[in-house]
């Protein structure tokens, strides 16, 4: 058992979604009877959410900006600065030209570089589709689908009760083929979040939920490493659902999902 001092040092993880499943899981044990730590939680999730939201820039002092562009070499485009230098080198030799240029190219091919390495970044949705492939992968491993194992909509969604801030929408699709057949709480973009198990003939398919603000959005699918996944937003929530079932299962059960205005 996790004691109160372990506990509040992994608290900052468990916020930011670090911890191995075992640590989040004893954490949440030991915050079950640990009013502190639920409460040093509630405060640590204020202030990052603040700190989120904040305006950190600060406006640079006018003279400041005008002593910085002062300093700066010319300000002549890329292509004048080309030019201007091979005219200049004209009959005199190549030799003096031959510096700038390569000067010129080198920074571009240092510009291409950083250019390549921005493109190359993954944007929150694609972080956010491998963290979903990882989870599930980790729930598939241990074998830790569900913490509430009902086909009961009326079980499941009081289950959720005293472990999220938001009532997830629990639907059955028993009736589309794709019954319930349970929940639990995961972590997901750093927040806890519910899943909703369902299953499709014999492939599990995971619908993880959790608020998010902004308009209604259509259903985009992509596959990763061999899973399916598909998200949306509607009604208030985020979804995202996960399957190792055929794109068209998933698809089926995204327009059902849809169909009870969810
Ligand atoms: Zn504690």
């Amino acid at each position: 058992m996790m004691d109160h001092e372990q506990a509040s040092a992994l608290l900052p993880g468990y916020l930011d979604g670090e911890l191995s499943l075992s640590e989040s899981l004893a954490l949440d044990q030991h915050m079950a009877q640990c009013d502190a730590c639920r409460l040093e939680l509630a405060r640590q999730r204020a202030a990052s959410a603040q700190l989120r939201q904040a305006d950190l820039r600060v406006a640079a002092p006018a003279e400041l900006v005008k002593r910085i562009t002062a300093a700066l070499p010319g300000r002549k485009p890329l292509w004048r600065r080309l030019l201007g230098a091979g005219s200049a080198a004209g009959s005199s030799g190549q030799t003096s030209a031959r510096a700038p240029l390569g000067l010129a190219l080198a920074s571009l091919a240092a510009l291409a570089v950083s250019l390549g390495l921005f493109l190359r970044l993954p944007s929150d949705e694609q972080r956010l589709a491998q963290e979903l492939v990882n989870n599930n992968i980790r729930s598939l491993q241990v074998d830790h689908l569900f913490d509430v194992a009902s086909t009961d909509q009326h079980t499941v969604k009081p289950w959720f009760g005293g472990k999220l801030d938001f009532a997830p929408p629990v639907v059955d699709l028993a009736a589309q083929g794709y019954p319930l057949k349970g929940g639990r709480v995961d972590y997901l973009a750093g927040q806890r979040v519910a899943v909703l198990v369902y299953r499709d003939k014999l492939h599990p398919i995971s619908l993880f939920v959790w608020p998010g603000a902004g308009e209604p959005a259509a259903p985009r699918f992509e596959e990763r490493l061999g899973y399916h996944i598909a998200h949306w937003r509607a009604a208030g929530m985020n979804y995202w659902a996960i399957t190792d079932a055929g794109a068209s299962d998933l698809s089926g059960f995204v327009s059902e999902m849809q169909k009870t205005g969810n």
